[in-house]
């Protein structure tokens, strides 16, 4: 059984991270560099894929992501965008993004969320500023570093070994949308731990076995969304936290039917259903395409 790779799992540029403390290659390559662009909500597009522009005119924050395959160097650039200009969110473009536009739109905006977010120090609270092309932030006045931080999260699909796999919904959701249940990872637990807890929070159920599939980033602002499959016996589900609204069982005639609404492709739920709907009933025994 092969998953999909999820959509934001993809990157073709060399993060050249040795680069990042080198502050006259840096100036170097940003004369010649290729710069997308961000505003704090939209990447500029064009067509589909992300517009690029040239150093000129570029807001003043920007952020090294990397060298492509002819020694091109990749920024971001933070700020509002060129005028006459197209922007879309993530979610918009995230699927028609080739490999290299969405490996550098997830790195750019992981950054630029962090860097907005944490202005401070979180050691003495004193304003920090951005070191390392971007890559870090230091404080003046303690000395501090800090570093971006990625946020893990769980996200399972949960099935009962044959034909039925177990769907949530949010209060917050488009009437009849379903997808699956997740979580963030809690200090002191493992991720298949931290699997195991969620699904008893949201659904009741207790998980006879779980296994890794894939992971993507998912920066809004800054979590690392690692899928895996559960198996739990089949049983009534029963909603312990109150954070969905409903979770009830499937099966894959009803989802294929096309009468119940699930995630856009971008997100690795999609993914996740989208390989189970393709698994023979049974155990399902994921793998990724490479
Ligand atoms: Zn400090």
């Amino acid at each position: 059984m092969t998953y999909r790779r999820p959509a934001l799992a993809r990157a073709a540029v060399d993060r050249a991270a040795e680069r990042r403390s080198d502050t006259e290659w840096l100036a170097d390559a940003w004369a010649r560099a290729k710069v997308l662009r961000w505003d704090g909500e939209k990447v500029a597009v064009d067509g589909d894929g992300v517009l690029v522009t040239g150093p000129e005119d570029a807001p003043a924050e920007r952020y090294f992501l990397g060298l492509d395959d002819d020694d091109t160097p990749w920024f971001a650039a933070v700020g509002p965008l060129p005028l006459g200009t197209f922007g879309a969110t993530l979610r918009d473009v995230g699927t028609r993004l080739g490999d290299r536009d969405a490996g550098l739109v997830v790195h750019a905006i992981g950054l630029a969320l962090w860097h907005a977010r944490h202005p401070r120090c979180a050691v003495c609270g004193e304003p920090t500023v951005m070191a390392l092309a971007g890559h870090i932030r230091r404080c003046p006045a303690c000395g501090a570093e800090h570093f971006p931080r990625t946020d893990p999260a769980v996200i399972m699909l949960v099935h009962d070994g044959g034909d039925r796999c177990l769907l949530g919904r949010q209060p917050s959701w488009p009437p009849n949308r379903y997808s699956t249940l997740a979580g963030f990872v809690e200090p002191g637990e493992s991720l298949e731990m931290a699997v195991a807890r969620e699904v008893h929070e949201e659904a009741g159920l207790a998980v006879l076995a779980s296994q890794y599939v894939s992971s993507q980033p998912w920066p809004f602002p800054s979590s690392l969304m690692v899928g895996f499959v559960a198996r739990v016996e089949y049983g009534e589900p029963r909603l312990v936290d109150g954070e969905l609204e409903e979770a009830r069982w499937f099966t894959r005639d009803e989802l294929r039917s096309g009468s119940v609404g699930l995630s856009p492709g971008v997100s690795i739920a999609r993914t996740l259903v989208d390989g189970w709907l393709d698994a023979p009933a049974g155990e399902v025994a994921p793998t990724v395409e490479p």
